[in-house]
């Protein structure tokens, strides 16, 4: 049985960011991704705001997004278009980069920080005990660890089960 102390459900945007940010942080840590590779049916996310690309500034790794999307005043409020152009950061703008694009950069950030991804495997459920949980893989298989986080979008599993225990669950806010 493969051992980590986080396992996070779900590799798309929100589970490959805190995989980085924890293995950069010296925690030992996988992803469970049920997709068999990192390809992304349909569109979906059109883009980044200025925060998100400081944030990837701070990792060293806003060039790679920038250097695909299209810079664009994307912010708004209730249908109003809000120019931040004068805001004081390196970033006073949006991008438009569809997700399939961002998923793809992620992916080659983790990999390049060598944090395991389980994939074509989902997480079916997992076991609590009192030095923490044993996460079933769809395959048959298990992993062991100490926190699963629930990074696998609305309304699936890991986050109905983690509303139902409160111990060693960790839900992002979404
Ligand atoms: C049709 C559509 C259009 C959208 N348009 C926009 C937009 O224009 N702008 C915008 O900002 N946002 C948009 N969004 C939202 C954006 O796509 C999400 O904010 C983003 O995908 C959230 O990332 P995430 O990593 O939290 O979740 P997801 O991207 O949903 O990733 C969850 C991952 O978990 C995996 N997974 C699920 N269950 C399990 C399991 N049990 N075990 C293992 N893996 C599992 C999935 O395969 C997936 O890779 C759109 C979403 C949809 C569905």
């Amino acid at each position: 049985m493969s051992e980590h102390v986080v396992v996070i459900a779900g590799g798309g945007p929100t589970g490959m960011m805190l995989a980085g940010e924890l293995t950069l942080a010296g925690v030992d840590v996988a992803i469970v991704e049920r997709r068999a590779s990192q390809d992304l049916v349909g569109s979906r996310a059109g883009g980044l705001h200025s925060r998100t690309i400081e944030v990837f500034d701070q990792r060293g790794i806003a060039d790679r997004f920038l250097s695909e999307g299209q810079v664009a005043q994307i912010a708004g409020f209730a249908g109003v278009r809000l120019d931040i152009s004068d805001f004081p950061t390196r970033h006073n703008y949006g991008l438009e980069l569809w997700q399939n694009h961002i998923e793809r950069i992620l992916a080659g950030w983790i990999g390049e920080l060598a944090v395991p991804i389980y994939r074509g495997r989902e997480v079916m459920g997992f076991a609590q005990d009192d030095t923490g949980l044993g996460v079933e893989l769809s395959d048959g298989s298990s992993v062991r660890a100490e926190y699963l986080v629930g990074c696998d979008g609305g309304g699936t599993s890991a986050r109905r089960r983690a509303s139902r225990s409160r111990d060693r669950i960790r839900r992002p806010a979404t």
